[in-house]
């Protein structure tokens, strides 16, 4: 291949991961904002980690269901959300990755590793109702989609880099991530709105629940390993980012 070859497959393999997420909006974050948030994960002390037999951790999350609910479904009823897609289906999994996904059309999955991992049901019930968000914001199918998307970028750029099978499908596995992690911003936007609205209807502590995404970020930094983390960003843009998604919502509660 020569230079212009070369030259023409990178340009092609960007635009391609500029379109993985069509009508996104990278939001910058200001470094105003991203010190602050690097200064709340440095200076914050947690509380420390409640261990749970599996039964506890059933019953945490069932009371949560119960008590959010309501508002969950008074959600998908304002924006018209089908009731096929209101119904979920959550799994505990006996998994020491502290991590919660959104699966297949209406699954939950939590891990032991979460349950063990946080102080509150405010946390809990934060990364419960996020995944909610994400099955009612329909980011299932759009991840697939970017994913496939993603590895077809990196495909193309492990191709240009030069040969070899093995480096073919590293750069494939990370243009799959790519995809996702492109994809997410939004997305996680999405995500963490209906779950500030839906915990606030719900009665739960906000402040609270947002110690989950600061333990995220102290566990990222200290490079722990999480499930979670491969789906979802972390760190302090994340908090960040979630810190101008909560003064979002604030506002619009006083309107
Ligand atoms: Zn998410």
């Amino acid at each position: 291949m020569n230079s212009y070859q070369k030259l023409f497959l990178i340009f092609t393999t960007f635009l391609l991961i500029g379109c993985v997420a069509p009508g996104t909006t990278f939001e910058e974050v200001s470094d105003v904002k991203l010190n602050e948030a690097i200064r709340i994960i440095k200076t914050t002390e947690l509380d420390k980690p409640i261990e749970k037999t599996r039964k506890e951790a059933v019953l945490m999350v069932e009371n949560i269901i119960e008590k959010s609910m309501p508002a969950a479904v008074e959600w998908c009823e304002a924006n018209n959300i089908p009731k096929a897609r209101c119904k979920w289906k959550f799994n505990y999994l006996d998994d020491d990755m502290f991590n919660a996904f959104a699966s297949g059309r209406n699954q939950i999955t939590y891990t032991k590793g979460l349950m063990n991992g946080v102080a509150s049901e405010e946390e809990v019930a934060f990364v419960i109702a996020h995944e909610i968000g994400h099955h009612i914001g329909n980011h299932i199918a759009n991840s697939q989609r970017n994913i496939m998307l993603g590895s077809l970028a990196g495909r193309i750029l492990g191709t240009v880099i030069e040969g070899s099978d093995e480096l073919i499908s590293q750069t494939t596995d990370l243009g799959a991530r790519f995809g996702s992690l492109f994809y997410s911003r939004d997305q996680e936007k999405e995500a963490d709105y209906f779950s500030l609205v839906i915990l606030n209807k719900s009665g739960f502590d906000l402040i609270k629940a947002r110690d989950v995404i600061i333990r995220m970020a102290q566990q990222s930094e200290r490079s722990e390993r999480s499930g979670f983390f491969d789906t979802h960003p972390t760190g302090p843009e994340r908090l960040a980012r979630f810190n101008q998604t909560y003064s979002e919502f604030l506002k619009n509660q006083l309107n």
